[in-house]
């Protein structure tokens, strides 16, 4: 048992001074915090669901002749997702009359020492663990505006391709799943599957992983430069080679089509991903381009080498065809190609990604330009890899289109990274895209809505079409077949279980590395951790917070209902109340949400110990990567999670509930079967406030009590490897599987 010895960062905070007390006057520290504020407007899709919501845990895959999900009779209401927040106020504001709740140390029964396999990859499908939480999704929302006049021309596509020769019963054009093996076997199409009305029994969901090989010196990456290189741009941004690997698969031409990339139009964790994986792949040898809109909003400043590539691409939309210019750039060594249409819907001139009513159309639009791209432009990929709703239909664009134009080489990676939002939307949408029987496509085996007969789901057209689905960890790809937070899709997950996995991210370690970070002043490493209380001395100076002995709990991240939004206020107070202090940054598109943390804000403005960020700041958010003591991530559900992986590498000790990636990568300190020197955080199970309370009042106490401990679990947590090393080597196994050899 240790002594009990002064906090972690004693030594090298000073105490607060009575002059540095004055400066936080109240009129003062507003004045300065409100400087720094960016509202970003920043949504995910809208969905047009038009009939009762429900948690489908229970729901079998129908047969042809099947009552469909959505004539059954709800189990439980739609839920608004913001009620949560004004239960949460209610809760709050009532629990605030009382006295904060003793904290009676630690609750075995939130965080149970588990007596499994240590295996690291966790197979989670046989450890059916009845969650309490009951996933809600989005009300209805109205169809997105109807597009307005369009530039078009006459469609270049002859007409036996515009209404491709399959009859409407005809799944021929939906690839087979291919999978390793034995799985091969136990495959069944989709129709296979709704004829016999065969209900597949819940399979494990597989970790397409072999083990790495030695490491080796990786081959050169293949000088396969299809466009212009400008001779700046390669100056500009050297090829980061950190690390290589060696790999029996020959190299391969992937291209990546995503909404989102890290750091020129960040959103949230989807752009780190592609940003990350890209890298990793390029690292090992493989050709990688990624193509995305020419958004306004982009960060033109991470842009090198900007220049138009292909100036005169139609791209089929509702009979006609509307023009659009190519541009390419590298952003920090990775090629990329930006869409930008020339079209009076003006789809990405609206200074944000997401948060509007056409949506839907906006990034099918993309998706299809991006395809017609590789097409005119003679691209012939071995692997296209797409991600979530906004570019889910590609394989079906390739697969029912492309193919009969000549592109029968790609195959699909598809990757879910939230399965609450899904694309859905009117059928009008077909007829926009050049899918034109609709007849076909709102097919119960293809795109037609689990719920809502006539609206099609992009994410499940992504499920049905694509050779290869992955969700962003085991647990989650567990979670969202089997235990109901598939938000509808767990009926089309089961049929196409055999192509269906969970990869749990990396993260950029040269974009998040406490030893080169170009954000953080003062660099350090597991050896000297010390270093890491001058950023928090730093940190507390930026956002005029007291400099005194207590540890800094923050959060970073979406202001969603999703990230726990009830439990993050609670923990405002909480710390506050066991001597600790608060950072919170983050941002929400949803008003209500805002405006409830900007008045929380004001609430708080004038406390010495905590401060409330509103708003998308890249810089900042490193600052408190490597200022804070613990990172609070109390999410709903989350599919993997970026912020504990991140947090980890600063040595900033992650509070997380049981769910999803948390599982996978946060390892309770003194309830985890991992040994000792594995667990590196702070863990609860049951989304409420006690659950909460025992792993955040457990991680206050052992700092103040033990902080020698406390030390030991940040230096386990920076020890860990949450590279792209291994998700990277993941991707390649499963494109390796589903490339044509
Ligand atoms: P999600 O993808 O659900 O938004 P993740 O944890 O996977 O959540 O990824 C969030 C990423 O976005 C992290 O890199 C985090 O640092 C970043 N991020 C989220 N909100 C903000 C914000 N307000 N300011 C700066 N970075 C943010």
């Amino acid at each position: 048992m240790a002594q009990k010895t002064p906090p972690p960062d004693t030594k090298v905070d000073a105490p607060e001074s009575p002059k540095k007390g004055k400066l936080r006057k109240a009129t003062e520290k507003s004045a300065r915090k409100d400087e720094s504020r960016t509202e970003t407007t920043r949504s995910k899709a809208t969905d047009v669901r038009s009939s009762p919501e429900t948690s489908l845990g229970r729901a079998v895959p129908p047969t042809k002749s099947d009552t469909l999900p959505s004539e059954k009779t709800p189990d439980h209401k739609p839920e608004k997702d913001t009620a949560h927040l004004a239960a949460a106020i209610a809760l709050e504001e009532k629990s605030a009359r009382k006295a904060l709740p003793k904290v009676s140390g630690e609750k075995r029964e939130n965080a149970e020492p588990k007596k499994k396999s240590p295996d690291a990859k966790i197979n989670r499908a046989d450890e059916k663990k009845q969650l309490k939480l009951v996933p809600t999704v989005s009300p209805a929302k109205p169809a997105e505006a109807e597009a307005s006049s369009r530039d078009l021309k006459k469609s270049p596509y002859p007409e036996e391709i515009q209404s491709a020769p399959i009859s409407d019963t005809d799944t021929s054009s939906i690839p087979e799943p291919i999978a390793a093996g034995d799985a091969k076997t136990a495959e069944q199409t989709p129709s296979e599957a709704t004829t016999t009305g065969a209900t597949p029994a819940p399979e494990p969901v597989r970790q397409y992983s072999k083990p790495l090989e030695k490491p080796e010196e990786s081959p050169e990456p293949e000088s396969v430069s299809l466009e212009p290189v400008p001779p700046s741009a390669i100056q500009a941004e050297p090829e980061p080679r950190a690390h290589h690997h060696a790999s029996t698969i020959p190299s391969m031409y992937i291209v990546q089509i995503t909404p989102e990339l890290a750091p020129v139009a960040k959103v949230g964790g989807l752009a780190d991903v592609v940003f990350g994986l890209s890298n990793e792949l390029e690292i090992r040898g493989n050709h990688v381009e990624i193509i995305l809109p020419k958004y306004d909003c982009l960060r033109y400043d991470h842009i090198w080498g900007l220049c138009e590539t292909y100036g005169d691409l139609w791209v089929p939309w509702y009979g006609g065809a509307i023009h659009c210019t190519v541009y390419f750039g590298f952003v920090h060594g990775r090629k990329c190609f930006f869409i930008e249409p020339h079209s009076s819907d003006n789809f990405f001139n609206r200074g944000s990604i997401y948060g509007f009513n056409d949506d839907v159309l906006r990034f099918a639009f993309f998706t299809r330009a991006a395809m017609e791209f590789l097409w005119k432009s003679g691209k012939n990929p071995d692997i296209i890899h797409c991600h979530d709703w906004q570019t889910a239909l590609a394989p079906i664009f390739l697969f029912e289109i492309y193919k009969f134009l000549g592109m029968t080489h790609p195959r699909v990676c598809f990757t879910i990274h939230n399965f609450k939002h899904q694309g859905v939307t009117g059928t009008q949408l077909l007829q926009a895209t050049g899918l034109n029987r609709p007849e076909y496509y709102c097919h119960y085996d293809r795109l037609r809505d689990n719920f809502n007969p006539h609206a099609v789901n992009l994410m499940k057209a992504g499920v049905v079409y694509s050779n290869f689905v992955t969700t962003v960890s085991p647990r989650h790809a567990s979670e969202a077949k089997d235990q109901g937070q598939g938000f509808g899709l767990e009926p089309t997950l089961h049929i196409h279980h055999v192509k269906y996995g969970g990869v749990v991210n990396g993260i950029d370690y040269n974009m998040w590395n406490p030893e080169i970070d170009r954000y953080i002043p003062h660099h350090y490493g597991v050896d000297n951790i010390e270093e890491k209380y001058k950023n928090k001395k730093v940190l507390r100076d930026r956002l005029m917070i007291a400099d005194n002995e207590k540890p800094i709990v923050a959060f970073v991240g979406r202001l969603d209902p999703q990230k726990g939004l009830e439990l993050i206020r609670h923990a405002v107070f909480y710390t506050l109340h066991r001597r600790g202090q608060f950072v919170l940054l983050g941002s929400s598109p949803d008003g209500q949400i805002n405006s409830y943390f900007w008045s929380l804000k004001h609430q708080l403005n004038d406390n010495p110990d905590c401060h409330i960020e509103i708003g998308f700041n890249e810089e900042l958010s490193h600052l408190i990567y490597a200022g804070a003591d613990m990172i609070l991530v109390p999410s709903q559900f989350e599919p993997c999670g970026l912020t504990q992986l991140i947090a980890m590498r600063y040595g900033t000790v992650p509070i997380v509930r049981e769910v999803g990636g948390l599982a996978d990568t946060v390892f309770d300190k003194d309830y985890s079967y991992k040994p000792l020197n594995e667990r590196n955080g702070y863990v609860f199970r049951d989304y409420d406030y006690s659950g909460l309370e025992s792993a955040l009042g457990r991680a206050l106490s052992c700092y103040y009590d033990y902080p020698d401990h406390f030390r030991e679990v940040m230096k386990n947590a920076m020890r860990y490897d949450f590279s792209w090393k291994n998700p990277g080597q993941d991707y390649l196994n499963i494109y390796d599987l589903i490339r044509e050899k």
